[in-house]
């Protein structure tokens, strides 16, 4: 068994995606905990936003670089998360090359760097791993259902590869590395432009525009706030010793899109209704997370229902989208729009 290397409680974590929606809570969670924290981010759909508060934290350092090159931090890691890869469909169907790119070459160059330091790592991987399940709930021993040649092959193989290289390195006995699955997870700094289902849903409704569904809206997802997921990916990494399997972390509770349109239509008082759209090709028509492993391996489960994480969450992008409680601006929603019409759409 492999055992961990960077034993401290509060030694320097490396977070790759750190800038971006989850990665900056997560780098918020570490130096509240006393660890130091270093970020690389891109920015490619990161934000320098989410970390400017960070900025002259005494425990902070950002390292603004792509990982698909070697990333070479001034000081010994003992923690290594990575969560940098586009991640929302729109976004990491942009530069589909890329976003294999990141997760084969940029996992790999985090790996490496994990081996020479003997750090721990944590590969955030996907519930996009399952595909468009056959199987449900999606436990971590169903291996899924991925078109390889679809639109969602580069991050969903992308993700999958990653996987392949951790549990490699681990198998040999070279790196720490642990995989968490992450299911949709939602809450505030998600990007009002990200083409997601609840950023999408929450601007437009503040806007005043119809909300899109994509197909019928009797697609079901199951959707953490983002808190929680924060606390499950920390767990997976101090957990002694190495599960040594990945763990699915999401909210259990299942919601067709409708469910959650109404949810949004109720809260906010300046929504305009529903849109109907084609569904995008490959859209998975059932996803939940069997999150017995996590509960048993690191006594974690979620606690903010959706209700109340939906209801913080609209309220951080009333006070944060450009016009306040009335709604983005117009740039703002034109981009937004313009993001979510990539070619993704049969
Ligand atoms: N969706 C939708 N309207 C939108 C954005 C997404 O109906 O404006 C649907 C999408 O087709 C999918 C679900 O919502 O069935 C979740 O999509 P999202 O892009 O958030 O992530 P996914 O879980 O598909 O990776």
């Amino acid at each position: 068994m492999l055992q961990r290397m960077g034993s401290k409680q509060s030694g320097t974590a490396l977070v790759a995606g750190g800038a971006g929606f989850v990665g900056s809570h997560l780098c918020d969670a570490l130096l509240a905990r006393g660890h130091r924290v270093i970020c690389v981010d891109s920015y490619l759909t990161g934000s320098e936003t989410n970390v400017r508060p960070l900025m002259n934290h005494p425990g902070f350092r950002m390292i603004e670089q792509d990982i698909c090159d070697r990333v070479v931090p001034e000081e010994p890691v003992d923690y290594i998360y990575n969560l940098a890869c586009a991640a929302s469909p729109p976004q990491y169907q942009a530069d589909p090359m890329h976003t294999m790119m990141t997760c084969v070459v940029g996992t790999g160059n985090l790996l490496t760097l994990a081996e020479e330091q003997g750090a721990s790592f944590l590969q955030a991987s996907t519930s996009e791993v399952y595909g468009d399940p056959e199987e449900h709930p999606q436990r971590e021993d169903y291996r899924g259902n991925v078109n390889c040649t679809g639109p969602r092959a580069c991050y969903d193989e992308g993700k999958r590869a990653a996987e392949a290289l951790c549990f490699d390195l681990l198998r040999a006995g070279r790196v720490d590395a642990r995989v968490a699955r992450i299911f949709n997870t939602y809450g505030p700094r998600m990007q009002p432009n990200d083409g997601r289902i609840v950023s999408n849903l929450i601007v437009q409704a503040l806007s005043g525009k119809p909300m899109t569904i994509y197909g019928t809206g009797e697609q079901t997802r199951s959707f953490c706030y983002v808190s929680d997921l924060v606390e499950g990916l920390i767990r997976l990494m101090m957990v002694s010793p190495n599960p040594e399997v990945p763990v699915n972390l999401g909210n259990p509770g299942e919601f067709t899109i409708n469910e959650l349109a109404q949810m949004v239509l109720v809260m906010v008082p300046s929504a305009a209704g529903l849109t109907r759209h084609p569904l995008p090709m490959d859209d998975p028509q059932r996803r939940r997370p069997d999150i017995s492993r996590a509960k048993d391996l690191l006594d974690w489960e979620p606690a903010v229902p959706l209700a109340e994480g939906l209801q913080q969450t609209v309220d951080w992008f009333a006070d944060s989208l450009p016009t306040g409680a009335g709604g983005p601006s117009p740039a703002v929603f034109a981009e937004n729009t313009a993001t979510a019409h990539t070619s993704m759409r049969v």
